[in-house]
Protein backbone atom coordinates (compact mmCIF):
# COMPACT_ATOMS: atom_id res chain seq x y z
CA UNK A 1 0.00 0.00 0.00
CA UNK A 2 1.08 3.92 -0.76
CA UNK A 3 0.90 5.93 1.94
CA UNK A 4 1.05 9.63 2.57
CA UNK A 5 2.83 10.93 6.01
CA UNK A 6 3.57 14.44 6.86
CA UNK A 7 5.71 15.24 9.52
CA UNK A 8 5.77 18.44 11.57
CA UNK A 9 7.47 20.14 14.23
CA UNK A 10 8.79 23.20 15.62
CA UNK A 11 11.17 21.99 18.60
CA UNK A 12 14.85 21.96 18.52
CA UNK A 13 16.63 20.82 15.30
CA UNK A 14 13.32 19.89 13.77
CA UNK A 15 15.65 19.28 10.33
CA UNK A 16 17.60 16.52 11.86
CA UNK A 17 14.46 15.35 14.25
CA UNK A 18 13.04 14.61 10.45
CA UNK A 19 16.06 12.78 9.09
CA UNK A 20 15.67 10.71 12.05
CA UNK A 21 12.04 10.09 12.10
CA UNK A 22 12.57 9.06 8.52
CA UNK A 23 15.20 6.52 9.28
CA UNK A 24 12.25 4.81 11.76
CA UNK A 25 9.95 5.29 8.99
CA UNK A 26 12.11 3.01 6.88
CA UNK A 27 12.59 0.42 9.54
CA UNK A 28 8.84 0.18 10.81
CA UNK A 29 6.95 1.43 8.61
CA UNK A 30 7.99 0.62 5.01
CA UNK A 31 10.65 1.42 1.89
CA UNK A 32 10.40 5.38 1.78
CA UNK A 33 9.65 6.15 -2.26
CA UNK A 34 9.49 10.08 -1.92
CA UNK A 35 10.38 12.96 0.23
CA UNK A 36 9.01 16.59 -0.64
CA UNK A 37 10.93 19.58 0.34
CA UNK A 38 10.57 21.20 3.69
CA UNK A 39 8.24 23.65 4.21
CA UNK A 40 8.26 26.22 6.70
CA UNK A 41 4.92 27.71 8.35
CA UNK A 42 3.47 29.78 10.92
CA UNK A 43 1.91 27.82 13.90
CA UNK A 44 -1.70 26.82 13.17
CA UNK A 45 -4.36 27.35 15.71
CA UNK A 46 -1.68 29.14 18.51
CA UNK A 47 0.62 30.90 19.21
CA UNK A 48 4.16 29.94 19.42
CA UNK A 49 7.17 31.83 18.96
CA UNK A 50 8.97 29.36 16.79
CA UNK A 51 7.69 28.49 12.93
CA UNK A 52 6.57 25.08 12.07
CA UNK A 53 8.28 23.03 9.48
CA UNK A 54 6.66 20.23 7.94
CA UNK A 55 7.29 17.72 4.93
CA UNK A 56 5.48 14.68 3.27
CA UNK A 57 6.99 10.97 2.53
CA UNK A 58 5.41 8.68 0.55
CA UNK A 59 6.27 4.93 2.11
CA UNK A 60 5.07 1.44 0.76
CA UNK A 61 4.02 -0.30 3.84
CA UNK A 62 2.71 -3.88 4.35
CA UNK A 63 0.75 -2.68 7.41
CA UNK A 64 -3.27 -2.33 8.04
CA UNK A 65 -4.47 1.65 8.64
CA UNK A 66 -4.80 0.50 12.24
CA UNK A 67 -1.16 -1.03 12.60
CA UNK A 68 0.42 1.93 11.10
CA UNK A 69 -1.58 4.34 13.31
CA UNK A 70 -0.05 2.37 16.11
CA UNK A 71 3.33 2.45 14.44
CA UNK A 72 3.52 6.09 13.44
CA UNK A 73 2.10 6.72 17.09
CA UNK A 74 5.18 4.68 17.96
CA UNK A 75 7.26 6.38 16.49
CA UNK A 76 6.36 9.96 17.40
CA UNK A 77 6.76 8.48 20.80
CA UNK A 78 10.44 7.75 20.29
CA UNK A 79 11.58 10.95 18.79
CA UNK A 80 10.35 12.50 22.85
CA UNK A 81 7.72 13.58 22.05
CA UNK A 82 5.48 15.21 25.02
CA UNK A 83 1.94 15.06 25.01
CA UNK A 84 0.65 18.53 26.79
CA UNK A 85 -3.04 19.32 27.88
CA UNK A 86 -3.82 21.31 25.08
CA UNK A 87 -4.30 19.34 21.24
CA UNK A 88 -2.26 22.62 19.72
CA UNK A 89 0.93 22.70 21.91
CA UNK A 90 4.49 22.55 21.77
CA UNK A 91 5.90 18.85 20.59
CA UNK A 92 8.94 17.56 19.16
CA UNK A 93 7.58 15.16 15.74
CA UNK A 94 3.88 14.70 14.87
CA UNK A 95 3.49 12.24 12.31
CA UNK A 96 -0.16 12.16 10.35
CA UNK A 97 -1.62 9.91 8.32
CA UNK A 98 -2.64 11.75 4.97
CA UNK A 99 -4.01 9.21 2.54
CA UNK A 100 -3.78 5.32 1.86
CA UNK A 101 -4.13 4.48 -1.13
CA UNK A 102 -7.77 5.59 -2.06
CA UNK A 103 -9.09 4.26 1.09
CA UNK A 104 -11.89 6.24 3.05
CA UNK A 105 -12.64 5.43 6.31
CA UNK A 106 -13.52 6.56 9.70
CA UNK A 107 -13.32 5.26 13.25
CA UNK A 108 -12.76 6.76 16.82
CA UNK A 109 -9.03 6.50 16.54
CA UNK A 110 -8.09 6.83 12.64
CA UNK A 111 -9.99 9.07 9.55
CA UNK A 112 -8.34 8.43 6.14
CA UNK A 113 -7.97 11.05 4.20
CA UNK A 114 -6.80 13.20 7.51
CA UNK A 115 -9.75 15.09 7.97
CA UNK A 116 -8.05 18.95 7.75
CA UNK A 117 -5.74 17.96 4.52
CA UNK A 118 -7.86 20.34 2.18
CA UNK A 119 -7.71 23.00 4.71
CA UNK A 120 -4.01 23.90 4.90
CA UNK A 121 -1.67 24.97 3.04
CA UNK A 122 1.21 23.50 4.87
CA UNK A 123 -0.50 20.06 4.08
CA UNK A 124 -1.02 20.76 0.61
CA UNK A 125 2.05 22.76 -0.44
CA UNK A 126 4.09 19.68 -0.18
CA UNK A 127 1.24 17.37 -1.88
CA UNK A 128 1.11 18.59 -4.50
CA UNK A 129 5.27 19.02 -5.07
CA UNK A 130 5.32 15.43 -4.76
CA UNK A 131 1.63 14.09 -6.53
CA UNK A 132 -0.34 17.23 -8.37
CA UNK A 133 -2.50 14.80 -10.18
CA UNK A 134 -3.36 12.64 -6.90
CA UNK A 135 -7.66 12.46 -6.12
CA UNK A 136 -8.32 12.75 -3.13
CA UNK A 137 -10.73 9.93 -2.65
CA UNK A 138 -13.34 11.60 -0.81
CA UNK A 139 -13.43 15.00 -2.32
CA UNK A 140 -13.14 13.38 -5.68
CA UNK A 141 -10.66 16.23 -6.59
CA UNK A 142 -6.74 16.68 -7.58
CA UNK A 143 -4.46 18.05 -4.70
CA UNK A 144 -3.62 20.40 -6.99
CA UNK A 145 -7.48 22.09 -7.31
CA UNK A 146 -7.85 21.39 -3.28
CA UNK A 147 -4.95 23.90 -3.29
CA UNK A 148 -6.62 26.17 -5.12
CA UNK A 149 -9.36 26.36 -3.39
CA UNK A 150 -7.84 26.30 -0.30
CA UNK A 151 -8.94 29.74 1.80
CA UNK A 152 -6.10 29.21 4.59
CA UNK A 153 -3.69 32.34 4.76
CA UNK A 154 -0.94 31.52 6.58
CA UNK A 155 2.13 32.06 4.89
CA UNK A 156 4.50 28.52 3.82
CA UNK A 157 7.45 28.80 2.45
CA UNK A 158 9.21 25.93 0.86
CA UNK A 159 12.57 25.75 2.04
CA UNK A 160 15.55 25.11 -1.01
CA UNK A 161 16.97 21.61 -0.47
P1 LIG B 1 -2.81 16.67 15.74
O1 LIG B 1 -2.13 15.75 14.77
O2 LIG B 1 -4.23 16.98 15.34
O3 LIG B 1 -2.04 17.90 16.04
P2 LIG B 1 -2.40 14.49 17.60
O4 LIG B 1 -1.17 14.13 16.83
O5 LIG B 1 -2.29 14.51 19.08
O6 LIG B 1 -2.96 15.90 17.14
O7 LIG B 1 -3.54 13.48 17.14
C1 LIG B 1 -4.72 13.32 17.87
C2 LIG B 1 -5.41 12.02 17.47
O8 LIG B 1 -5.83 12.07 16.12
C3 LIG B 1 -4.56 10.76 17.52
O9 LIG B 1 -4.55 10.20 18.79
C4 LIG B 1 -5.25 9.84 16.50
O10 LIG B 1 -5.99 8.81 17.11
C5 LIG B 1 -6.21 10.77 15.78
N1 LIG B 1 -6.23 10.63 14.32
C6 LIG B 1 -7.37 10.54 13.57
N2 LIG B 1 -7.08 10.44 12.28
C7 LIG B 1 -5.72 10.50 12.16
C8 LIG B 1 -4.82 10.46 11.05
N3 LIG B 1 -5.27 10.35 9.78
N4 LIG B 1 -3.49 10.52 11.31
C9 LIG B 1 -3.04 10.65 12.58
N5 LIG B 1 -3.83 10.70 13.67
C10 LIG B 1 -5.16 10.62 13.48
MG1 LIG C 1 -0.96 13.99 14.75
Amino acid sequence: MKVYLLLGGNIGDTKSLFAQTIKLIQTEVGDVVQKSSLYESEPWGFEHEQNFLNQVVIVETMLEPINLLDTTQQIEKEMGRVRKKSQYSERTIDVDILFYDNLVMESERLTIPHLMLHQRMFTLEPLVELSPNFIHPKKQKTLVELLHECSDKLFVKRLAD
